[in-house]
């Protein structure tokens, strides 16, 4: 009796075990053959104009300056210096 209940706690061990193991193979596998996800596809940096020396440079960018309400951004906090308005 001990032993049989013993039994059925060991399976359901392993069949809880075995599915947990399957579900992280399963998507490690996923990610791995996944080409490029949708998610980090539409995540690429804006790119914006430095109105000094026209380069580009990302939105995420620290040196910006709004003049008028407008938002600028530069590659250079000396570019941002010289920059009086459009
Ligand atoms: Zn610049």
């Amino acid at each position: 009796m001990v032993r049989s209940l013993l039994y059925i706690l060991v399976g359901l061990f392993l069949i809880v075990f075995l599915r947990a193991a399957v579900g992280l193979i399963g998507r490690a596998l996923a990610q791995l053959f996944e080409p490029e996800s949708e998610n980090r596809r539409t995540r690429s940096v804006e790119l914006k104009r430095d109105p000094v020396c026209g380069i580009y440079v990302s939105a995420e960018t620290k040196v910006r300056k709004t003049v008028g309400g407008k938002e600028y951004y530069f590659c250079s906090e000396s570019c941002r210096d010289r920059f009086r308005g459009e």
